[in-house]
Formats: C-alpha cells, structure tokens, sequence
C-alpha cells in the first residue's frame, strides 16, 4: 500500500516531457505572446479630442514652399488619426484632406528593400546612422564614407529606392506602390499637382543622385531612381491610410485591417531603431526625449508615430518648424503619448 502510493505520487521519468510541455502551455506559452493592453477605444478618443482642442489654434511654423505646390495648401489643415493593432480607428479633424506622404515614404520603400534583398542591404549599402543635418544635405554625404547616412534623409531615400530589384523605372514604381497599397489595405494614388511641382524643381536631389552615383552609392541610373523617389514623395493620403501603414508596424509587419503580412516581423524593430534615430533629421533627439516614439515626419505636414506593438498616432497639418516637421502634428502626438504614458524608454511619470 505505502509502495503504491509512493510510486503514483513520484514522476516516473517517461513523464517529464508531459510535465515540461504543460509548464510550457501553462506559463511560457501565454508570457511569450503576452501583450500590453491597450488604452480603450473611449480613452484613445477622449485624449485624441483634447489634443485636437489643445493645439488646433496654435499658428506657429510655415508651409514647405521649396516644393511651390505645398505652399498653397490651407495652412489650418488640422487631422488627428490612432490607429491599434486590433484595427481599431479614432479620427478627429481633417482626417479625409489626402496630403502628400511626403518623407514619411521613406519608411516603407525601407520595408520593401528589407523583405525583397534583406535587412543588410539596408544595413551596408545605404547605413543608419544620423546626420544631424537637414534632410537634403550634400554636406552630410561628403563628411561620410560617400554612403548615404541612412534611408530618412534624401540621398538615403534615394539610394533606397535604387535597390529596389527592378529592370526599368516603370517596375520599381509598380513595386513601392504595391507596397504601400499593402500596408495602407487600399489602393493609394499619386497627387498629380504635387508631383509635378516637385519633378519641375528638384534639381538639388538630382544632384544627391549623381554624387552618390559617383561614388559607388547609387545602384541604378540616377535620374530614373530621382523621379521614381519623387513620384513616391507625391502620393496622397488621408490621416487613416498612413495610420494604418504605421499600425501594420505596431503589429509587428500584419495590416491591422486587411490581416495581411507586409513585413517580416523580424525586420520590424530594425525598421522602428530607424525611425528613433533619424526620423526627424536633425531634430530626432529632441523628439526621442520629448515624445520617446519612433516617428517619421514629411514635408507635407504628416508624422506618423509607431507604439511598438500597440497603435500607430498620426498628426497631419501643414506648417512646419525650421527642421521641416510639422508644428501641430508633433504636439498632439506627444500630448498623447504623455497622456497615455507611451514613451518606449519607459514611464516619464
Ligand atoms: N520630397 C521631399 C524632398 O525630397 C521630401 C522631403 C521631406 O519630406 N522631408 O525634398
């Protein structure tokens, strides 16, 4: 008697496996796709309202009048869109104005590069270290090794958008823009006005295209990857589209929306390090300090912000401060992720 029932309460070696794998059900499993909860939907809007409120009268900064077409949109253009990993979606303001994407291009064609030839291309051919120079620096190249610095400023984007694998201009455009239809779950097109303004005046990237060329740092014809690399700069989205684009990098590389995979996730911490470091040029420490989000802002007054594994927060309104990212966009973003306690580097209460 005492024999059985010593032996039934001892774990017979044949179990151990049984044992580990339920340990690994029960307690590795969950913690291992354990996510932070998200804020609620009632929440998100409340503050998302409050931001809108707070900063929708603040005049400061100036349109981008370098590219003549974005002058002439109204300056009190003021959107507000979160977007979460469960497709959730807050709007307030001018959520349905299409507004040129602009710089915050850069992100995806960086996505596209990654998923078709690899993270490393990124990594050796074109590098992600920032300038602390305008976006459009020739200076910043020339300091260098002759590499571009990274995929956000100019001659990066552009030496970006030459990796694409493609045989002429027409199949890189189709790719980037069947990419950013993917990440945006709907089909995006190009603001016809804006591209022309930009193609007719971007002589000082035509001429970022040819140094790099020269150096070995462009790799397919300079003029073709400037015009593509324009066309990209020129297509139109509302506040929700680019939040979605930014919410499929929050959930790890899947549109929240579509349920498709854009990117691997593994590329996405890669793409999310970038856009700390350089997604506001020269101002990126500053925003890494006040708002703690990985961000990338565009000359058309977007920004959008990256929750790592939570939400996307874009801001949308045309005035700009001096380094070229949007005065109004930045503030509700960072009142939000204050108010919510977003900050990637932890608590700032
Ligand atoms: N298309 C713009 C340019 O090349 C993009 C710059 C930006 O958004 N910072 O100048």
């Amino acid at each position: 008697m005492k024999n059985t029932m010593l032996k039934s309460r001892r774990i017979d070696r044949t179990q151990w496996g049984g044992v580990l794998l339920s340990f690994f059900f029960a307690v590795q499993l969950p913690a291992a796709f354990a996510q932070t909860a998200l804020p609620s939907v009632e929440t998100l809007e409340k503050v998302a309202q409050e931001a809108y409120a707070k900063f929708k009268t603040d005049q400061s900064g100036k349109n981008a009048d370098y590219i003549p077409a974005l002058a002439k949109v109204s300056s009190n253009l003021f959107g507000i869109t979160i977007v979460t990993r469960e497709g959730k979606i807050i709007n307030v303001g001018d959520v349905d104005y299409s507004f040129s994407i602009q710089s915050c291009s850069k992100v995806f064609t960086m996505c596209l590069v990654m998923q078709e030839s690899g993270d490393k291309a990124i990594y050796e051919k074109v590098n992600v270290e920032p300038t602390g120079e305008a976006f459009n620096s020739i200076r910043a190249i020339e300091e260098g090794d002759g590499r571009a610095d990274n995929p956000f400023v100019n001659p990066g984007a552009i030496a970006t958008v030459s990796l694409v694998k493609a045989a002429n201009a027409q199949e890189r455009w189709d790719k980037i823009i069947g990419c950013y239809n993917q990440f945006a779950g709907e089909k995006l097109t190009v603001l016809d006005e804006i591209y022309k303004s930009e193609a007719a005046t971007n002589y000082r990237n035509r001429g970022i295209a040819h140094i790099l060329f020269n150096s070995g740092h462009l790799y397919a014809e300079p003029l073709e990857c400037t015009d593509v690399y324009t066309k990209q700069c020129s297509v139109g989205v509302t506040c929700k589209q680019l939040a979605v684009m930014g919410a499929t990098l929050a959930n790890h590389g899947v549109n929240p929306i579509t349920k498709e995979r854009c990117l691997d996730s593994k590329y996405v911490p890669r793409v999310l390090s970038v856009m700390t470091m350089d997604g506001f040029y020269d101002g990126s420490g500053a925003w890494a300090w006040n708002a703690g989000l990985p961000a990338k802002t565009g000359v058309g007054g977007g920004v959008v912000a990256v929750v790592p594994g939570q939400m996307a927060i874009v801001g949308f309104a045309p005035p700009l401060d001096k380094l070229g990212n949007s005065v109004r966009a930045q503030e509700a973003i960072r009142f939000i992720a204050e108010q919510l306690d977003l900050n990637i580097f932890g608590s700032a209460r």
